[in-house]
Protein backbone atom coordinates (compact mmCIF):
# COMPACT_ATOMS: atom_id res chain seq x y z
CA UNK A 1 0.00 0.00 0.00
CA UNK A 2 1.52 3.35 -0.73
CA UNK A 3 0.69 6.48 1.25
CA UNK A 4 1.02 10.08 1.19
CA UNK A 5 2.35 12.09 4.61
CA UNK A 6 1.91 15.52 4.58
CA UNK A 7 4.58 16.63 7.58
CA UNK A 8 4.24 20.66 6.74
CA UNK A 9 1.82 22.49 4.39
CA UNK A 10 3.06 25.82 4.83
CA UNK A 11 4.87 28.26 3.18
CA UNK A 12 7.20 30.96 4.04
CA UNK A 13 5.97 31.74 7.30
CA UNK A 14 5.34 28.80 9.37
CA UNK A 15 2.12 29.41 11.44
CA UNK A 16 0.81 27.27 14.69
CA UNK A 17 -1.20 25.06 12.10
CA UNK A 18 1.04 24.85 9.25
CA UNK A 19 4.70 23.87 9.07
CA UNK A 20 7.34 24.80 6.70
CA UNK A 21 6.40 22.20 3.66
CA UNK A 22 7.32 18.67 3.66
CA UNK A 23 5.75 15.62 1.96
CA UNK A 24 6.52 11.87 2.62
CA UNK A 25 5.58 9.00 -0.29
CA UNK A 26 4.89 6.05 2.05
CA UNK A 27 6.19 3.04 -1.03
CA UNK A 28 6.86 -0.39 0.60
CA UNK A 29 9.74 -0.15 2.65
CA UNK A 30 10.71 3.07 1.78
CA UNK A 31 9.76 7.02 2.66
CA UNK A 32 10.52 9.14 -0.25
CA UNK A 33 10.69 12.64 0.81
CA UNK A 34 10.06 15.45 -0.82
CA UNK A 35 11.14 18.91 0.25
CA UNK A 36 12.06 19.14 3.73
CA UNK A 37 11.01 22.40 5.71
CA UNK A 38 12.12 23.70 9.43
CA UNK A 39 10.54 21.22 11.82
CA UNK A 40 10.23 18.08 9.16
CA UNK A 41 11.86 15.46 11.49
CA UNK A 42 9.61 16.72 14.60
CA UNK A 43 6.85 16.49 12.29
CA UNK A 44 8.07 12.35 11.57
CA UNK A 45 8.38 12.03 14.75
CA UNK A 46 4.75 12.98 15.75
CA UNK A 47 3.38 11.08 12.72
CA UNK A 48 5.31 8.13 14.33
CA UNK A 49 6.76 7.50 10.74
CA UNK A 50 9.87 5.43 10.65
CA UNK A 51 13.25 7.55 10.49
CA UNK A 52 15.23 4.91 8.81
CA UNK A 53 13.07 4.10 5.86
CA UNK A 54 14.16 8.10 4.87
CA UNK A 55 16.71 7.23 2.39
CA UNK A 56 16.18 9.11 -0.26
CA UNK A 57 15.59 13.28 -0.26
CA UNK A 58 14.19 14.83 -3.20
CA UNK A 59 14.50 19.23 -2.96
CA UNK A 60 12.61 21.24 -5.29
CA UNK A 61 14.61 24.72 -4.46
CA UNK A 62 16.91 25.93 -2.05
CA UNK A 63 14.02 28.54 -0.44
CA UNK A 64 14.30 28.23 3.13
CA UNK A 65 10.68 27.05 3.93
CA UNK A 66 11.96 24.09 1.88
CA UNK A 67 14.95 23.16 3.61
CA UNK A 68 15.35 24.34 6.36
CA UNK A 69 14.97 20.98 8.12
CA UNK A 70 17.45 19.73 6.42
CA UNK A 71 20.26 19.93 8.59
CA UNK A 72 18.10 18.30 11.67
CA UNK A 73 17.26 15.78 9.85
CA UNK A 74 20.72 14.81 8.45
CA UNK A 75 21.78 15.03 12.38
CA UNK A 76 19.80 13.00 13.35
CA UNK A 77 19.72 10.18 10.44
CA UNK A 78 23.40 10.12 11.04
CA UNK A 79 22.56 8.60 14.20
CA UNK A 80 20.00 6.23 13.31
CA UNK A 81 20.79 2.83 13.44
CA UNK A 82 21.65 0.87 10.03
CA UNK A 83 21.61 4.35 7.95
CA UNK A 84 24.93 4.75 6.52
CA UNK A 85 24.12 6.49 3.29
CA UNK A 86 21.30 9.15 2.35
CA UNK A 87 20.57 10.30 -1.35
CA UNK A 88 20.01 14.09 -2.01
CA UNK A 89 18.16 15.62 -5.46
CA UNK A 90 18.25 18.69 -6.05
CA UNK A 91 18.47 21.48 -8.93
CA UNK A 92 21.45 22.84 -10.21
CA UNK A 93 23.47 24.25 -6.81
CA UNK A 94 22.62 21.73 -4.51
CA UNK A 95 26.27 20.61 -4.34
CA UNK A 96 27.36 23.80 -3.50
CA UNK A 97 23.92 24.88 -1.00
CA UNK A 98 25.19 21.34 0.95
CA UNK A 99 29.00 21.64 1.52
CA UNK A 100 28.51 25.39 2.48
CA UNK A 101 25.44 23.84 5.04
CA UNK A 102 27.83 21.19 6.79
CA UNK A 103 30.54 23.94 7.01
CA UNK A 104 28.67 26.36 8.95
CA UNK A 105 28.48 24.02 11.62
CA UNK A 106 29.85 20.77 13.68
CA UNK A 107 28.28 18.38 11.64
CA UNK A 108 28.20 14.94 12.00
CA UNK A 109 30.86 13.56 8.69
CA UNK A 110 29.20 9.85 9.98
CA UNK A 111 26.31 10.16 6.69
CA UNK A 112 27.45 9.79 3.70
CA UNK A 113 25.46 11.91 1.55
CA UNK A 114 25.17 10.93 -2.30
CA UNK A 115 24.03 14.24 -4.15
CA UNK A 116 22.46 14.68 -7.08
CA UNK A 117 21.94 17.62 -9.09
CA UNK A 118 19.34 18.23 -12.15
CA UNK A 119 19.21 20.35 -14.70
CA UNK A 120 16.18 19.67 -16.94
CA UNK A 121 16.16 22.41 -19.82
CA UNK A 122 12.18 23.52 -21.11
CA UNK A 123 9.96 20.58 -22.32
CA UNK A 124 12.35 17.94 -21.12
CA UNK A 125 11.44 15.25 -19.00
CA UNK A 126 14.17 13.84 -16.94
CA UNK A 127 14.75 10.28 -15.34
CA UNK A 128 16.38 10.99 -11.57
CA UNK A 129 15.92 7.64 -10.64
CA UNK A 130 15.20 4.11 -11.02
CA UNK A 131 14.29 1.32 -9.33
CA UNK A 132 12.95 -2.06 -10.60
CA UNK A 133 9.32 -0.90 -9.38
CA UNK A 134 9.16 2.98 -9.96
CA UNK A 135 10.95 5.70 -11.59
CA UNK A 136 11.31 9.48 -10.43
CA UNK A 137 11.48 12.21 -13.12
CA UNK A 138 11.85 15.64 -12.89
CA UNK A 139 10.82 19.15 -14.94
CA UNK A 140 12.27 22.23 -14.75
CA UNK A 141 9.82 24.79 -13.17
CA UNK A 142 9.08 28.93 -13.52
CA UNK A 143 9.84 30.19 -9.94
CA UNK A 144 12.38 32.99 -9.04
CA UNK A 145 15.25 30.50 -8.43
CA UNK A 146 16.09 27.09 -10.33
CA UNK A 147 13.07 24.47 -9.43
CA UNK A 148 12.05 21.22 -10.27
CA UNK A 149 9.10 19.33 -10.12
CA UNK A 150 9.18 15.80 -9.66
CA UNK A 151 6.77 12.63 -10.36
CA UNK A 152 6.87 9.01 -8.80
CA UNK A 153 6.06 6.53 -11.40
CA UNK A 154 5.06 2.89 -10.43
CA UNK A 155 5.62 0.59 -13.08
CA UNK A 156 3.22 -1.52 -14.65
CA UNK A 157 2.95 -4.97 -13.20
CA UNK A 158 2.01 -8.28 -14.83
CA UNK A 159 0.12 -10.36 -12.57
CA UNK A 160 -1.25 -13.98 -12.85
CA UNK A 161 -5.23 -14.26 -13.33
CA UNK A 162 -5.52 -17.13 -10.68
CA UNK A 163 -8.67 -18.46 -12.14
CA UNK A 164 -7.26 -18.88 -16.03
CA UNK A 165 -4.80 -20.46 -14.10
CA UNK A 166 -6.55 -22.54 -12.37
CA UNK A 167 -8.72 -23.53 -15.26
CA UNK A 168 -6.05 -24.94 -16.92
CA UNK A 169 -4.50 -26.50 -13.82
CA UNK A 170 -1.76 -24.50 -13.82
CA UNK A 171 -1.83 -22.99 -10.16
CA UNK A 172 1.30 -24.64 -9.12
CA UNK A 173 2.92 -24.59 -12.32
CA UNK A 174 6.89 -22.92 -12.66
CA UNK A 175 5.47 -22.26 -15.99
CA UNK A 176 3.35 -19.21 -14.64
CA UNK A 177 6.52 -17.40 -13.83
CA UNK A 178 7.45 -17.32 -18.07
CA UNK A 179 3.68 -16.50 -18.52
CA UNK A 180 4.16 -13.65 -15.79
CA UNK A 181 7.03 -12.03 -17.61
CA UNK A 182 5.29 -11.83 -20.44
CA UNK A 183 6.65 -14.86 -22.66
CA UNK A 184 4.19 -16.95 -24.23
CA UNK A 185 4.09 -20.62 -22.86
CA UNK A 186 3.63 -24.81 -23.89
CA UNK A 187 1.03 -26.93 -22.55
CA UNK A 188 0.77 -30.39 -23.75
CA UNK A 189 1.73 -29.17 -27.31
CA UNK A 190 -0.55 -26.07 -26.94
CA UNK A 191 0.44 -22.43 -27.06
CA UNK A 192 -0.89 -20.30 -24.68
CA UNK A 193 -0.30 -17.23 -25.17
CA UNK A 194 0.97 -14.80 -21.62
CA UNK A 195 -2.10 -12.39 -22.49
CA UNK A 196 -4.29 -15.30 -22.01
CA UNK A 197 -3.21 -15.59 -18.47
CA UNK A 198 -2.31 -12.50 -16.96
CA UNK A 199 -3.16 -9.47 -16.59
CA UNK A 200 -1.38 -6.23 -16.21
CA UNK A 201 -2.07 -3.76 -13.09
CA UNK A 202 -1.09 -0.38 -13.99
CA UNK A 203 1.69 1.52 -12.02
CA UNK A 204 0.28 4.74 -9.84
CA UNK A 205 1.87 8.51 -11.00
CA UNK A 206 1.94 11.07 -8.17
CA UNK A 207 3.85 14.13 -9.20
CA UNK A 208 4.88 16.84 -6.67
CA UNK A 209 5.06 20.12 -8.16
CA UNK A 210 5.92 23.17 -5.76
CA UNK A 211 6.65 26.72 -6.35
CA UNK A 212 6.10 27.94 -9.92
CA UNK A 213 4.00 29.94 -12.19
CA UNK A 214 1.74 27.85 -14.51
CA UNK A 215 4.47 26.58 -17.46
CA UNK A 216 5.00 23.76 -20.14
CA UNK A 217 7.14 21.89 -17.57
CA UNK A 218 3.88 20.78 -15.33
CA UNK A 219 1.67 19.79 -17.83
CA UNK A 220 4.19 18.03 -19.72
CA UNK A 221 4.61 16.12 -16.37
CA UNK A 222 1.46 15.72 -14.37
CA UNK A 223 -0.86 14.69 -17.34
CA UNK A 224 -2.70 11.30 -16.51
CA UNK A 225 -1.68 11.53 -12.81
CA UNK A 226 -3.18 9.45 -10.49
CA UNK A 227 -2.37 12.34 -7.65
CA UNK A 228 -1.40 15.32 -7.99
CA UNK A 229 -0.21 17.44 -4.93
CA UNK A 230 1.01 20.69 -5.82
CA UNK A 231 1.13 24.27 -4.59
CA UNK A 232 -1.51 26.43 -4.23
CA UNK A 233 -0.26 29.46 -2.25
CA UNK A 234 -2.87 31.96 -2.75
CA UNK A 235 -6.75 32.55 -3.46
CA UNK A 236 -6.98 33.82 -7.09
CA UNK A 237 -9.80 36.28 -6.00
CA UNK A 238 -8.48 37.62 -3.56
CA UNK A 239 -4.53 38.01 -4.58
CA UNK A 240 -3.78 37.19 -7.87
CA UNK A 241 -1.85 39.79 -8.53
CA UNK A 242 0.67 37.87 -5.09
CA UNK A 243 0.93 34.83 -6.94
CA UNK A 244 2.48 37.11 -9.80
CA UNK A 245 4.68 39.07 -8.03
CA UNK A 246 5.86 36.15 -6.19
CA UNK A 247 5.95 33.36 -8.60
CA UNK A 248 3.53 31.19 -7.20
CA UNK A 249 -0.14 29.99 -7.71
CA UNK A 250 -3.72 30.37 -7.24
CA UNK A 251 -5.44 27.84 -6.36
CA UNK A 252 -7.58 28.34 -9.49
CA UNK A 253 -4.71 28.62 -11.60
CA UNK A 254 -3.54 24.80 -9.95
CA UNK A 255 -6.89 23.18 -10.56
CA UNK A 256 -7.45 24.21 -14.25
CA UNK A 257 -3.65 22.52 -14.59
CA UNK A 258 -5.60 19.58 -12.71
CA UNK A 259 -8.24 19.87 -15.01
CA UNK A 260 -6.62 20.42 -18.05
CA UNK A 261 -4.23 17.01 -17.68
CA UNK A 262 -6.42 14.72 -16.90
CA UNK A 263 -5.51 14.16 -13.44
CA UNK A 264 -7.57 12.27 -11.44
CA UNK A 265 -6.91 13.31 -7.19
CA UNK A 266 -5.53 16.85 -6.94
CA UNK A 267 -4.61 17.79 -3.46
CA UNK A 268 -2.80 21.54 -2.34
CA UNK A 269 -0.78 22.72 -0.15
CA UNK A 270 2.13 25.03 0.52
CA UNK A 271 -0.77 28.22 2.08
CA UNK A 272 0.08 31.39 2.78
CA UNK A 273 0.29 32.64 6.40
CA UNK A 274 -2.72 35.36 5.26
CA UNK A 275 -5.45 32.54 5.52
CA UNK A 276 -6.24 31.55 8.89
CA UNK A 277 -8.16 28.25 7.47
CA UNK A 278 -7.49 26.68 3.76
CA UNK A 279 -11.84 26.22 3.54
CA UNK A 280 -11.88 29.62 0.53
CA UNK A 281 -8.68 27.93 -1.45
CA UNK A 282 -10.41 24.40 -1.12
CA UNK A 283 -13.72 26.21 -2.56
CA UNK A 284 -11.96 27.91 -5.22
CA UNK A 285 -9.78 25.08 -6.85
CA UNK A 286 -12.77 22.76 -6.17
CA UNK A 287 -15.42 24.70 -8.32
CA UNK A 288 -13.23 23.74 -11.28
CA UNK A 289 -11.86 20.47 -10.23
CA UNK A 290 -14.02 18.83 -7.77
CA UNK A 291 -11.72 16.02 -6.44
CA UNK A 292 -9.33 18.27 -4.98
CA UNK A 293 -8.47 18.06 -0.75
CA UNK A 294 -6.54 20.99 0.77
CA UNK A 295 -3.79 18.99 2.81
CA UNK A 296 -3.28 19.54 6.23
CA UNK A 297 -0.28 19.07 8.79
CA UNK A 298 0.06 15.48 9.72
CA UNK A 299 -2.59 14.15 6.91
CA UNK A 300 -2.09 11.00 6.02
CA UNK A 301 -3.41 10.07 2.46
CA UNK A 302 -3.55 6.18 1.75
CA UNK A 303 -3.45 6.00 -2.00
CA UNK A 304 -5.63 3.59 -3.73
ZN1 LIG B 1 7.94 27.86 -0.84
ZN1 LIG C 1 10.21 29.28 -3.38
Amino acid sequence: MMKLHFLGTGCMMPTKERNHLATALEYEGEMLLFDCGEHTQLQIKKMKLALGKFRKIFISHWHGDHVLGLPGLLMTLANTQGIEEVEIHGPKGTSDYLHHMRKSMIFDSKLSLKIFEHEPKEREILTVDESPEYCIKCVKLNHSVPCIAYSFEQKDVRNIDKDKAKLLGLEQSPLLARSKLGLDIELEGKRIPSEDLTYVKKGKKICFVFDTRPCLGIDLLVKNADYLIMEATYIFDQHADKAQEYDHMSAKETAEIALRNNVQNLVITHFSQRYKDTKDIEAEAKEIFEKTCAAYDLMSLPLR
